[in-house]
């Protein structure tokens, strides 16, 4: 396993490490936030480069437990594996540098939350995203042109690292990795259920005049109420569930080097769209 551990050097620092590629591709693809490196700086002010170094160890165990499963999903070597502190946007997800697959981990906040996660099929998901990226280049956020491609493609790479990780780890609490409870996440499914035709609708709107809804998309892909978890994280679940109606005569490989475009009819039929 390829290990990239850049806490250390952070700490030396006092931040971001402005030149190394890890956290150029990271700012100019997955960052939103335009005060990144002064909340990096302050996360590393207020830990402990030894707690953080000690979590990296954590991880890493993890990691290794999670080798049988990798070895029966087939998809070759495990991808890089990055651990660094970010400002939190993260916890943990999938990133190319110079043609090479990466999971990347925020150690400050797997720290915060390694307790409340199920830790096997959490990790398994975000492993999947970079070697669906390398096998599909579409995919990946960098190569986004248009709203279609933020919305849907976003769907379709959280779809297909849920599906796949619940074929392993098959308890209800795979969906949001321990996050929410059975019952949470039987509440959470209702509420998918129920707002489906709302927000294929709203999707359906974004796509057609190609625009940014923030709302919509924390509502599909983040957390719009901590209070509310079971009305966020939607496009998870609308994901899975057309992966589901797909996957049934592919492989995991085949389905990771699936072309949007066949994915495309599958998401119109499931919303009744017509764009
Ligand atoms: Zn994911």
């Amino acid at each position: 396993m390829k290990l990239l551990n850049l806490v250390e050097e952070q700490f030396q620092k006092g931040g971001v490490i402005e030149e190394h590629p890890f956290f150029r591709e990271y700012l100019e693809v997955f960052n939103f936030n335009s005060d990144f490196s002064r909340k990096v700086g302050e996360i590393i002010e207020n830990n402990y480069l030894e707690s953080l170094q000690k979590e990296v160890g954590i991880l890493l165990k993890e990691i290794e437990a999670v080798v049988p499963f990798w070895e029966k999903v087939g998809f070759g070597d495990f991808p890089g594996i990055i651990t660094y502190v970010g400002d939190g946007a993260y916890d943990g997800h999938g990133i190319i540098i110079d043609g090479k697959p990466f999971a990347f981990f925020d150690m400050a906040v797997f720290g915060e939350r390694k307790d409340m996660l199920s830790l096997k099929p959490w990790l398994l998901h975000e492993l999947i995203h970079p070697i669906h990226y390398q096998l599909s280049p579409q995919f990946y956020p960098r190569n986004y042109k248009t709203a279609e491609d933020r919305y849907l493609k976003k769907m379709i790479v959280e779809g297909v690292a849920t599906h796949i990780t619940l074929q392993f780890f098959p308890g209800k609490d795979t969906y949001w990795s321990g996050f929410l409870d059975n019952d949470g996440v039987k509440r959470w499914k209702n509420y998918c259920e129920e707002q489906r035709d709302t927000l294929g609708e709203k999707i359906e709107d974004v796509v057609k005049m190609n625009c940014q809804d923030d709302m919509l998309f924390y509502k599909l892909f983040g957390i719009v109420d901590f209070e509310k978890l079971y009305q966020s994280r939607l496009g998870y679940y609308y994901g899975e569930r057309i992966v589901d109606q797909i996957i049934k005569n592919y492989s995991f490989r085949e389905l990771l080097q699936m072309d949007f475009s066949f994915f495309r009819e599958r998401i119109k039929r499931y919303f009744g769209m017509d764009y």
